[in-house]
């Protein structure tokens, strides 16, 4: 069995573990400014299991049609699992989880979840830069967090009507984070950790033991329930520092939403990685490029 990821943009990939094929998110078709990724939802007709991470759209959007072209069978929380059997899958393809679970996904490959955190949103306006120091906002309580995210979504109506249009297909009816969730795979060739969002509880986080890990670097990074008090590069190196992976791929970091978004600056990571952990070594990866997940690390 080879081991291979194709990052499909923003938090989506693929994972190929032999004949196995198991999509992480399925957000892959994106407003018509962001940088194309060369492959389009409709032409994917191989997929045994889809895992998302929550239930936002710029995870979730596309895994319907995954689902319903391949037979795949969505793993996710319990408002992934409500928004796409609203969107037609059939519920022997739904399969919810709140953390807790280990899935078996073929005889020699499983998948355990772990209950997770959502980045900090409604902290900020603009995605800042990975070298950006972000303090405060400490002891937000929900309520509050829930006020300034409405803020948040009235300036997305300034938006552009290509950015509107794409906000309005992908919707699919109101729906919350759903609760985030983070998935650990073993495999005969080693253990990946999937996260889609930067954030993590750090009691779960200190004990499991990835070989490589996938790690959200975007937006404001939520510990524990609290935000980061530093930047968006110390918070990756700390959840480094707690995993202890031999090999870290980041995700989410691209301009997927332009306007919204931003593309993140690796550089300031990558140093923070090289400073404070050494033994991992950052792979920074481009779109559909089938990259050997644990080679050399056996
Ligand atoms: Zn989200």
């Amino acid at each position: 069995m080879t081991a291979t990821l194709d990052w499909l943009g923003c938090a989506t990939f693929r994972l190929s573990l032999g004949k196995l094929v198991v999509f992480l998110d399925a957000y892959i078709d994106r407003v018509p400014a962001a940088e194309p990724i060369g492959l389009a939802v409709d032409e994917i007709d191989r997929a045994d299991w889809i895992v998302v991470g929550h239930s936002h759209f710029d995870h979730l959007y596309g895994a319907e049609r995954i689902a319903k072209a391949t037979g795949a069978t969505i793993i996710g929380s319990h408002e992934t699992v409500r928004v796409m059997e609203a969107q037609g899958v059939p519920l022997a393809q739904l399969m919810p989880v709140a953390g807790g679970e280990r899935v078996r996904l073929s005889p020699d490959v499983t998948v355990s979840v772990f209950p997770s955190q959502h980045s900090c949103v409604w902290s900020h306006k603009k995605m800042s830069q990975a070298d950006e120091v972000c303090v405060g906002d400490l002891g937000v309580t929900h309520q509050e967090q829930q006020q300034r995210m409405a803020e948040l979504a009235k300036w997305f109506g300034e938006l552009g009507p290509d950015v509107l249009a794409h906000l309005a297909a992908s919707a699919q009816g109101p729906r919350g984070d759903g609760g985030a969730l983070v998935f650990l795979f073993e495999t005969p060739e080693g253990r990946l950790l999937y996260q889609d969002t930067s954030g993590h509880w750090s009691g779960i986080f200190r004990d499991l033991r990835p070989d490589v890990a996938i790690l959200a670097a975007a937006g404001r990074g939520n510990i524990d329930g609290e935000p980061i008090q530093g930047s968006l590069a110390r918070f990756v190196a700390q959840q480094a520092d707690l995993l202890r992976p031999r090999r870290i791929v980041l995700s989410h970091h691209d301009d997927w939403l332009p306007g919204f978004s931003r593309a993140i600056d690796v550089a300031p990571i990558r140093e923070e990685l090289a400073r404070s952990c050494p033994r991992s070594e950052l792979v920074e990866m481009g779109y559909l490029e089938s990259y050997p997940l644990f080679k050399g690390l056996a």
